[in-house]
């Protein structure tokens, strides 16, 4: 008796979270809903939406955009002394000249082979880091790309990209599962399209939209337009957001800011049928980053020591 109470309250807690998966089972399921859960999903949603001041979505792209400059160089220089070497090879080399070490890899930018500094190699490797792994959404039914290709060609949309037209099929699924009272479905979509803008580097979006699935997941977003009991942060999103705040050099707990910026656009919801609030599900979202956050802390001057060898 014991171990079934055990496990029917703690048995939803899984290590990976609400799942980002989306099956064509999901899919399918949401098209078939109907109206069943039309009154419920009527309830749950705000009816205006939030004018929000998009600035702080700039300061945060800049940053990015700095910590995403392209590394080293690409004319075979030393990067320290600027000595030219004949020929260098995918690795690390000593300079001949100055004789301090540097790094030779194909950066992620150009895909050129440049010579960079041993202190860049940590950046250089989140550069790469940051659109690696995109989680690719693929197509259930035959000619959905292109009948959405169509429509927005339709209404006048010119140079038309490929990532635009996913872009907006994702945005079509997440209104309809939104309406279906499919909310986990919702929260995948919006996860996918965070992946979509990771892969076009616009880093600050895709943080601001990631940070939103977290905000529905700390509320238990279901698919039966129901909200359950706190789960465990899926740890594909931790580790999304984690390489994100890592990339700008970030800590969570100075990121309120931004967390606010993002479920105040995006959120769909009314908050008073939520059980996190922004304030609550951005005080969960800290403590998960609470030791890299930390680690961010660098190491703290050592004042009394100074003040020791001054007085010596
Ligand atoms: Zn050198």
């Amino acid at each position: 008796m014991k171990m079934f109470e055990y496990f029917s309250r703690f048995g939803q807690k899984t290590t990976e979270g609400i799942t980002l998966e989306i099956e064509k089972r999901d899919v399918n399921a949401m098209k078939d809903a109907g109206e069943e859960l039309r009154e419920q999903v009527q309830k749950d949603l705000q009816q205006k939406t939030d004018v929000v001041d998009r600035q702080i979505m700039m300061v945060y792209e800049k940053k990015f955009r700095d910590r995403f400059q392209k590394l080293g160089n690409l004319n075979q220089k030393c990067p320290y002394c600027g000595n030219i070497h004949r020929s260098l090879h995918m690795r690390e080399t000593k300079c001949t000249q100055c004789k301090k070490i540097f790094i030779v890899q194909k950066r992620v930018q150009d895909l050129g082979t440049a010579a960079f500094m041993t202190e860049q190699k940590k950046q250089f490797n989140l550069q790469w880091k940051v659109v690696s792994d995109i989680k690719r959404f693929k197509l259930f039914l035959a000619h959905e790309f292109e009948y959405i290709q169509k429509k927005l060609l339709k209404e006048g949309k010119r140079n038309l990209q490929e990532s635009e037209v996913m872009q907006s099929l994702l945005g079509a699924y997440a209104k309809n599962s939104l309406s279906a009272g499919h909310y986990q479905l919702y929260s995948a979509f919006i996860f996918h399209q965070a992946e979509l803008m990771r892969s076009e580097q616009r880093f600050a979006e895709a943080l601001s939209y990631y940070f939103y699935v977290h905000f529905l997941h700390a509320n238990g977003v279901s698919n039966s337009a129901q909200f359950q009991a706190n789960t465990q942060m899926n740890e594909v999103l931790k580790e999304r957001i984690g390489e994100l705040l890592d990339l700008g050099d970030l800590q969570m707990k100075k990121m309120k800011g931004l967390y606010d910026y993002s479920i105040l656009y995006l959120n769909r919801f009314d908050v008073k049928r939520l059980k996190s609030d922004l304030n609550q599900s951005y005080t969960l979202l800290t403590k998960e980053f609470r030791f890299s956050d930390e680690e961010k802390e660098g190491i703290k001057p050592m004042r009394s020591f100074v003040l020791y060898t001054k007085a010596s």
